[in-house]
């Protein structure tokens, strides 16, 4: 049952239409009204304000699979790609919601219903967390819903413990506020991980697959916590990861998406050994860079464009390193938008802007991309200790368009690391020298951009005597010379 992620998408959302929530389309991954959010980060995002009393709807119920990008901004897990079983720069989250309708027990009963009735998962693998005093939770988990009391976990606010889950969601530093509780699944001992709560919860045994979060306070400015009139629900599920253990397997890279992606990939790039990791990050920058461009995102030196500017460049960094000679990435979206059924309809509309725009990009990087990995190659043979120095990244920054997240990309595959303050010192004085230029007039910037085309202002050729004998302006075609 429910073997494709597709098919687990319709099954999520028809679950909670037969509970009476209103089926609602996916927001754009550019959040609509709310300029402080780099992307649509959870599928709460697009009903920030009927959550904050702001705006209403005509229902109380509603359930969603968003497309979401945590590539920058709070939550940014682009470094974590290719690192954890569980983590992408894009992925869906399936959510239901209440808007002061339905509150923690319909919730919590909702959501281990549809796990362990509808999917049928084995109850002994799954483990919950509870916010630390939310002792009605507590109760709805052990006296109704009959989790033992040694599967359910208390978590707090761990400030400066040395593991980092939190249990309490707010929207913002005043606002609606409230516990959380999640579920997770143990993949079995053979992986390694603890529990969460433990310091080794960062591991991939144990996953949290749904996070269910009570709204049911208000924070004033003073730090007041007052109890909200109409608590409401928000929750959240990476489709990808209830995929992974729909199909028995325990990385999200191993499901039918990915598969097709990273299979894909290997074709193009003749790769044999489908467990290279390169593949994996490639079949994880497809989506987010696909689907960004597809909503509207261009590839920029600024912004939201910088950051989609910036997967695309590691994606294509690691297909050089599978051996790419020509552009790859863009022949990826037929497959994405194939494996993404219902969720790639704004894809389908824009393919050939997005493939255009893909390849325009990477062609664009192939240009500097051999050279700067050269003298990034050189530089870490050279060196002495695991830093590398920030001189060196903003010159890879700066003339060959290496974008610092990048360069450090590379470094870690071999345990180094990047003097960052360095890169912003070096940076910095760029910017006070391009000032200073600036003073008399003159782009500074322009003459800095030599991976752009050079323009060749003349040329003069002496006699042995010193008369010259041809001049010519860049531009004007060779035949045209006239010798002087
Ligand atoms: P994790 O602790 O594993 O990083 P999270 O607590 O940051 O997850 P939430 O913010 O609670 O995640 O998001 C709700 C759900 O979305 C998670 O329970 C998980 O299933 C999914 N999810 C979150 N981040 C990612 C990601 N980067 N890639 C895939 N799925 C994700
Ligand atoms: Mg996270
Ligand atoms: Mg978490
Ligand atoms: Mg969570």
């Amino acid at each position: 049952m429910y073997q494709t992620t597709a098919a687990l998408r319709s099954a999520f959302l028809e679950y909670f239409r037969t509970n009476g929530h209103q089926v609602v389309d996916s927001s754009s991954l550019v959040p609509v009204n709310d300029p402080t959010l780099l992307f649509t980060n959870a599928g709460m995002n697009q009903f920030k304000d009927v959550f904050l009393g702001e705006d209403k709807r005509s229902y109380t119920r509603a359930t969603s699979s968003q497309r979401c990008v945590r590539a920058g901004g709070k939550h940014n897990d682009l470094d974590n790609v290719g690192y954890t079983a569980r983590h992408h720069t894009f992925f869906e989250m399936l959510g239901n919601f209440s808007f002061g309708d339905y509150f923690k027990r319909e919730a919590i009963g909702f959501a281990w219903n549809f796990l362990t009735k509808e999917l049928k998962l084995p109850k002994e693998r799954l483990c919950v967390t509870i916010y630390e005093t939310d002792d009605e939770a507590y109760d709805i988990w052990t006296k109704e819903i009959g989790v033992p009391a040694e599967n359910l976990i208390r978590i707090g606010d761990n400030k400066g413990a040395e593991y980092a889950s939190d249990n309490f969601w707010q929207m913002g530093d005043t606002g609606p506020c409230g516990p959380c509780s999640e579920i997770f699944y143990d993949h079995g001992d053979h992986i390694w991980g603890g529990r969460p709560g433990t310091p080794e919860e960062d591991g991939d045994r144990f996953i949290e697959i749904w996070n269910i979060v009570f709204m049911q306070y208000n924070r004033q400015s003073n730090g007041d916590m007052l109890p909200l009139p109409k608590p409401s629900v928000d929750t959240g599920m990476g489709i990808e990861r209830i995929a992974a253990i729909m199909q028995g397997v325990h990385s999200n890279y191993e499901i039918d998406i990915f598969q097709a992606l990273i299979k894909k990939t290997a074709e193009i790039l003749a790769v044999t050994d489908l467990e290279n990791k390169s593949l994996r990050v490639i079949s994880d920058h497809i989506r987010s860079c696909a689907f960004l461009i597809a909503d509207g995102v261009m590839p920029s030196n600024e912004g939201r464009g910088y950051v989609l500017r910036r997967i695309i460049r590691r994606a294509v960094r690691h297909g050089n390193k599978l051996g790419a000679t020509d552009s790859f990435f863009y022949k990826l979206v037929p497959t994405l938008i194939e494996v993404m059924g219902d969720a790639a309809k704004g894809l389908i509309a824009t393919q050939a802007i997005v493939e255009k725009s893909l390849k325009a990009e990477e062609e664009q990087f192939a240009r500097t991309l051999e050279r700067g990995l050269g003298i990034l190659d050189g530089a870490l043979n050279e060196l002495k200790g695991d830093v590398l120095d920030g001189e060196t990244a903003f010159k890879l920054y700066d003339t060959y368009g290496f974008p610092v997240d990048l360069t450090a990309d590379v470094c870690r595959e071999r345990e180094i690391t990047v003097d960052e303050a360095g890169f912003e010192v070096a940076m910095a004085e760029q910017r006070r020298r391009a000032q200073a230029a600036g003073q008399f007039d003159t782009d500074y910037n322009e003459s800095l951009k030599i991976d752009e085309q050079t323009h060749f202002s003349g040329y003069t050729e002496l006699t042995a005597s010193g008369k010259v004998i041809a001049i010519y302006k860049a531009g004007e075609p060779t035949d045209s010379l006239t010798a002087g």
